[in-house]
């Protein structure tokens, strides 16, 4: 064991401050603070949150009706694994994909536009989702369609951008746990500047030693009892991020208006493509009518996404809704904090 993370354990086995909601932003935080014990670790008085940073998870259930009305209209869908399992308002992808839709499932949004030039008869839609880590890549993509001229791809936009999540976001937790894929691309400004309106984070890597700095980190500045931003992940985050990406996504999209599962409509915190690139946006592409998905009732998805509850105090966790058969995109998604819970729950001390 290191030198710095012994004097992590310690701090933390040590900590005599105040009682702290600790907000995991990202759902990969959630998952490794699970995967690798660090919640064992913490004090009684510490306790961790979930959040909305998994992409699948924000996504509302209106996105998976469109991208299946496009798959029953021909076109080839593109996906990343996860979402062929999330349910629609009345069925998911994958059993648009039984009834004879194609769903192919890629690694990227690259191998989406391979794919679309290696089958030139079919029209081919990319679902695009997740945050600034992973738009630059979809970016790309219809930049390169653009360029070499490949008129049978497209994208099913819904990313969306961190910054006025936050402001969404404010009050419900004392530090947030910043996610440190997003801000290698952002840089760490905005952090810096919500200190100035009283809120605290830390920002935070994936590995153990990472993330037990990152907790001693905030128990020890929460002690301070003045707000606080620290750079937990400095061998990845810089504080000017990633240029070339940042101005890879201003070139091929702008910001929008754009729904949040669990968190309603935040302005100007999605992306759409440019007009220059309306092209290779699927819903004008295709004139996909406007369409309005409606979640299972009962599912809980949305009082876990704003921290409002664990996963284990939806009724449905682990009995009706379990990985196998997800009631909701937390359960599907791999960063999503119901299937963490369902995998590492009964871990916990
Ligand atoms: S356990 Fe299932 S039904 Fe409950 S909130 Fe999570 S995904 Fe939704």
């Amino acid at each position: 064991m290191s030198d710095a993370t012994t004097t992590a354990r310690q701090i933390l086995a040590t900590y005599d401050g105040p009682r702290l909601r600790i907000m995991e932003v990202c759902g990969t935080h959630t998952h490794e603070n699970f995967r690798l014990g660090i919640r064992k670790l913490l004090p009684p008085q510490v306790d961790l949150i979930s959040g909305p940073g998994c992409p699948v998870c924000v996504t509302p259930v209106g996105f998976i009706d469109e991208a299946i009305w496009l798959a029953e209209h021909g076109v080839t869908i593109t996906t990343f694994g996860d979402l062929v399992r999330v349910p629609g308002t009345s069925k998911n992808l994958a059993a648009a994909r039984a009834d004879g839709a194609r769903v192919q499932v890629v690694y990227s949004p690259l191998d989406a536009l391979e794919y679309a030039k290696e089958h030139a008869d079919e029209q081919v839609c990319f679902l695009s989702v997740g945050f600034e880590t992973t738009v630059p890549a979809a970016c790309l993509a219809v930049s390169q369609a653009h360029a070499e001229g490949v008129g049978n791809f497209s994208l099913l936009v819904a990313n969306k951008t961190m910054p006025n999540a936050y402001a969404a976001l404010k009050g419900s937790a004392d530090v947030f746990l910043y996610p440190g894929h997003v801000h290698a691309i952002t840089g760490t400004q905005l952090c810096e500047d919500l200190v100035e309106q009283g809120v605290s984070g830390v920002l935070a890597g994936f590995t153990a030693k990472e993330l037990l700095t990152a907790m001693a980190v905030a128990l020890s500045k929460a002690k301070e009892g003045k707000p606080f931003f620290v750079n937990a992940y400095p061998r990845v985050v810089k504080s000017e991020g990633t240029p070339a990406a940042v101005a890879l996504i201003e070139q091929v999209m702008e910001p929008c208006d754009t729904e949040w599962r669990g968190l309603g409509v935040i302005p100007q915190s999605g992306l759409r493509l440019r007009d220059e690139y309306a092209a290779y946006d699927a819903r004008k592409k295709h004139d996909m009518p406007v369409i309005e998905g409606h979640a299972n009732p009962a599912c809980r998805c949305g009082n876990v996404l704003r921290g409002e509850i664990t996963p284990e105090q939806c009724p449905l966790f682990g009995k009706v809704c379990t990985p196998l058969h997800p009631v909701g995109a937390c359960m599907v998604s791999g960063e999503g904090a119901c299937s963490a819970f369902y995998q590492y729950g009964g871990n916990l001390s």
